[in-house]
């Protein structure tokens, strides 16, 4: 059975590991997790980075510095995992559905301005498949009304939006503030991980203390100050410097992982683009967008066809999965949404399957998977 996703490791992981078990620094905020974060500081133009437990906890960070509170209104796109919604839901935030465009599962940029009430306080944009959202039109909307835009850019590592001006810019540097993962179903994993992004310098200094339990202990290792308390709010979002060793092996190879996984998206793309059957159900790509190969997926026509193209797929040996109900129509949320219909999210969520994309993927694999989808 190829399976729809292994983790891949480098090799150099369990070096790395040992390396930080053997400096005798292995709580967090050491030698590696400094390395990890200036590395995507550097690269992709952040204005802080903090390593985190996963993308749910950075998610959780955005939602209490951007003040979120009971009644406070967040618009965030409906065909998502849940913790684009679930950090906010916790401070008390009421959810804002808004559904995705008809040809490409993303926030629907158009219908943005007319979900923003006087109670709303930000702005959760997910590039779905590592693809960018319309950052041009959201983060001009923001401007307008005063809003936060959160990235939820768990898919997007080494992906970017082009401005209509020509500017470039990496995923998770545009809106105020960004959250990635690492999880081992990403691009580059460290079983459990993620990391906060800040691009709005307001939040740096209170975004360390709710990082470090609500201390003030980040500026009292630099020196800043000469002993550290309780200053704030916060919990323990940090990892531990062995999985900040496990992910700069991952780092190390990115380039490397990055170009097999677009060379194998790309055989896909090159061999479904010749099916009468599946040339529409391909995934759409907008102008404006980087493609960092995270996800192969196909829209088919009904829910019942997703299911026949499943079905043939196992027979064959080939593991594809589907995912995301709509959360508005989730069994937590649909007594709470405002019964307005989002029929793109409602789409995607019967008609989108995911294919088998991994590192150790090979075009043999694809060319018999496409085969046998005949
Ligand atoms: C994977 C994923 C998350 C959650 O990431 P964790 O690191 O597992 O918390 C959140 N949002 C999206 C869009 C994801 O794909």
């Amino acid at each position: 059975m190829i399976p729809f996703n292994k983790p891949y490791l480098t090799g150099k992981e369990t070096d790395y590991i040992k390396q930080a078990v053997q400096s005798g620094k292995i709580s967090g905020n050491g030698m590696f997790t400094k390395k990890c974060q200036d590395f995507f500081e550097q690269e992709y133009g952040f204005k802080k980075a903090l390593l985190t437990t996963s993308c749910t906890d950075a998610l959780e960070m955005c939602a209490i510095l951007a003040n979120i509170k009971e009644g406070d209104e967040v618009i965030v796109p409906s065909f998502t995992f849940v913790s684009s919604a679930i950090a906010f839901v916790r401070q008390g935030a009421k959810i804002v559905f808004a559904d995705s465009y008809s040809n490409n599962p993303n926030i629907d940029a158009d219908i943005v301005e007319s979900l923003i009430t006087n109670k709303t306080k930000a702005i959760v944009v997910v590039h779905y498949a590592g693809v960018a959202c319309n950052m041009e039109k959201i983060m001009q909307i923001a401007s307008q009304y005063n809003l936060l835009v959160i990235e939820d850019a768990a898919q997007a590592i080494d992906s970017y939006f082009t401005f209509s001006n020509g500017e470039k810019k990496a995923l998770g540097s545009i809106g105020h503030l960004g959250a990635f993962s690492f999880h081992e179903t990403k691009n580059i994993i460290s079983g459990e991980g993620g990391m906060l992004t800040i691009n709005d310098e307001r939040f740096i200094h209170r975004a360390e203390i709710i990082w470090e339990k609500g201390t003030n202990r980040a500026e009292f290792f630099r020196g800043e100050v000469n002993k550290y308390g309780w200053v704030d709010t916060g919990s323990s979002f940090l990892p531990s410097e062995v999985i900040a060793a496990f992910l700069w092996a991952q780092i190390e190879n990115l380039d490397a992982i990055q170009a097999k996984r677009k060379q194998l998206w790309k055989t896909y793309y090159k061999l479904l683009a010749t099916q009468e059957k599946y040339k529409n159900a391909l995934p759409n790509l907008p102008e404006y967008a980087s493609n960092n190969a995270h996800m192969f997926y196909l829209v088919l026509p009904s829910v019942e066809e997703r299911t026949q193209v499943i079905e043939k797929l196992k027979n064959e040996g080939f593991h594809a999965v589907f995912h995301y109900i709509s959360l508005h129509s989730s069994p937590y949320y649909i007594g709470k949404h405002d019964g307005r219909e989002l029929v793109n999210a409602d789409k995607f969520t019967q008609c989108l399957v995911r294919l088998p994309l991994f590192y150790e993927l090979n075009e043999t694999d694809i060319e018999r998977l496409v085969l046998s989808l005949g």
